[in-house]
C-alpha cells in the first residue's frame, strides 16, 4: 500500500500524528520505524485512526510503556500509544473495584488506589507498564493463591478492528472477554479496564539463603511457605535465595544496606564485572559466587506498602526468556536446566527467577487451567556495547 503522509490526514488526526517514529522496547532488543505514530487522547480519535487504517489497508499495533522484551508491538504501518488516556473513571470503595483508562501506568494506578484505601493483590517486579500493556501479556507476580494481573480484570472496553466500541465482561461478550484479558494486543485497542482490588496492605518480606537441591526436594512446602514466594537460583552454584512475603499490620521497616553494598557493589561494580565478562565469559561463575557471598546470601527483612515490596530494581537492560510449566514439573525441569548448562559449558547470568501463579480461565494465559511455575532466565546486555552478546 502507498505510504500515507501526515499532510494527507484530516486536521484532527494530523495534530496527533508523527511520521517515521522509531519505537524501541525498554531493553533495546527490538525496534521498528513506523509510517505514522498516533497519540490519541479520546476513544473517538482511536475510532478515526482505526477507520483510516482500514481504508488504507494498514495494520495497527498499540504499545504501552514498551517494556515487553519481545517484538509484539512492532510494526512498519501505524503505531498507537494511549499514554495520555490515563484517568481514573470510576471507583467503588465497598466492592473494592476501580475502572481506569488503559494508558494509566501502574505507578499512577498504585497512587490512585491508595487515595481510596486500596491496592492490587499481587504485582510483578516493576510498575512502569501501562495497565493495558501489563494485562495484555498476563504479566504476573508470585503467590500460590494469586493469579496474574489479567485475572484481576472484571470488565474491559476495546475498540475493535472495524471501529466498534465493545464492552466485555463475564456477562457481556464472555468469549471476547476471556480472550481479551490476555490479548497480546491482537483483539483491538483496550481503552478502559475495571480491576478488583483489596484494602491497601503492608507486606513483611524476608530473604534467606538456601541450598537449591534442598529447596527442590521440598518444593510444595516451599511454594506454600508464605502468601508470596519466589526463588532466585544462582546458576553455576547450588545456592539460592527464597523470598517470602506475607500481609502484616506491623509498622514500616525499611532495610538500608547502605550505598556501598546496594549501589556501589550491587550496581556499579557488578556492571563493570559483567562488561569485563563480555570479553572473558569464563569468569562469570566466579562473579556469581562473589556476588552471592557478598550481597545475596545476607538475610534481609523489610516491611512496607505492598507495591514497594513487590517491586524490585531489575538493574540493567536484559534479554529475557521465561517458561511457564506446571508446578509439579518444575524441579525436574530445573535439574535438567542445571545439567544442560554444565554439559554445554554455558556461562549464564544470575538469577534464574522462579515464581508461582494460580490457575486461571484466560484463553491465552500460560496459567490457563493449571497452577503454573514461571522460570525466568536472563542475560544482561552489555552497557558499553549495543550489539547482541
Ligand atoms: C524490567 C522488566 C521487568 C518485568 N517484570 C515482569 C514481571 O515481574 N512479571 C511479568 O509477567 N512480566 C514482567 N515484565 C514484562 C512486562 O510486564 C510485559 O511485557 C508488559 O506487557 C509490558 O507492558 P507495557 O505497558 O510496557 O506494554 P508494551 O510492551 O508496550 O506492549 C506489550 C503488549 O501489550 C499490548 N498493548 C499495550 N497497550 C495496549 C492497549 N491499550 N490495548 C491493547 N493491547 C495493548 C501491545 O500491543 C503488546 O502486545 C517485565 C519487563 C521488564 C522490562
Amino acid at each position: 500500500m502507498p505510504r500515507l503522509r501526515k499532510n494527507q490526514l484530516q486536521p484532527a488526526l494530523q495534530a496527533i500524528a508523527t511520521e517515521n517514529y522509531v519505537f524501541q522496547n525498554w531493553a533495546k532488543t527490538f525496534s521498528c520505524q513506523c509510517e505514522l505514530l498516533f497519540t490519541p487522547s479520546t476513544e473517538e480519535e482511536i475510532i478515526e485512526i482505526v477507520r483510516l487504517a482500514g481504508e488504507h489497508k494498514k495494520s495497527i499495533k498499540v504499545f504501552g510503556s514498551g517494556h515487553s522484551p519481545s517484538d509484539l508491538a512492532m510494526t512498519h504501518d501505524f503505531l498507537v500509544n494511549i499514554d495520555t488516556m490515563n484517568k481514573m473513571l470510576k471507583v467503588d470503595t465497598e466492592k473494592l473495584t476501580m475502572t481506569v483508562q488503559g494508558g494509566m501506568s501502574l505507578h499512577t494506578f498504585h497512587k490512585v488506589l491508595k487515595d481510596h484505601g486500596m491496592a492490587l493483590s499481587n504485582l510483578g517486579s516493576i510498575s512502569d507498564q501501562s495497565v493495558a500493556g501489563v494485562t495484555a501479556t498476563a504479566s504476573h507476580g508470585t503467590g500460590a493463591h494469586f493469579g496474574s494481573l489479567s485475572s484481576m480484570i472484571l470488565d474491559l472496553t476495546l475498540i475493535t478492528a472495524n471501529g466498534d466500541t465493545l464492552y466485555c465482561s463475564p456477562e457481556s461478550h464472555p468469549d471476547v472477554f476471556a480472550a481479551a484479558k490476555c490479548s497480546l494486543g491482537a483483539l483491538g485497542i483496550i481503552t478502559r479496564i475495571t480491576f478488583q482490588a483489596e484494602p491497601m496492605f503492608r507486606l513483611e518480606a524476608t530473604q534467606l539463603p538456601y541450598k537449591f537441591p534442598e529447596v527442590l526436594e521440598k518444593w510444595d512446602e516451599v511454594i506454600h511457605s508464605a502468601e508470596h514466594v519466589r526463588v532466585w537460583w544462582f546458576p553455576h552454584t547450588d545456592d539460592c535465595v527464597v523470598w517470602r512475603a506475607n500481609r502484616t499490620e506491623k509498622p514500616v521497616t525499611v532495610a538500608n544496606p547502605g550505598w556501598f553494598l546496594e549501589r556501589g557493589l550491587g550496581f556499579h561494580a557488578y556492571q563493570a564485572m559483567l562488561n569485563t565478562a563480555r570479553y572473558f565469559p569464563s569468569i562469570i561463575p566466579k562473579i556469581t559466587q562473589f556476588m552471592y557471598k557478598t550481597i545475596h546470601s545476607r538475610e534481609q527483612h523489610i516491611i512496607d506498602d505492598s507495591h514497594k515490596v513487590f517491586n524490585f530494581d531489575c538493574l540493567f537492560p536484559q534479554y529475557v526468556n521465561e517458561w511457564a510449566i506446571p508446578w509439579e514439573d518444575a524441579p525436574a525441569a530445573l535439574r535438567q536446566l542445571d545439567e544442560f548448562i554444565n554439559k554445554n559449558d554455558l556461562k549464564v547470568h544470575f538469577p534464574v527467577e522462579i515464581r508461582f501463579v494460580d490457575e486461571d480461565d484466560i484463553w491465552l494465559s500460560p496459567a490457563y487451567g493449571r497452577k503454573t511455575c514461571y522460570i525466568g532466565v536472563i542475560m544482561y546486555r552489555s552497557v558499553f556495547c549495543a550489539q547482541d552478546m
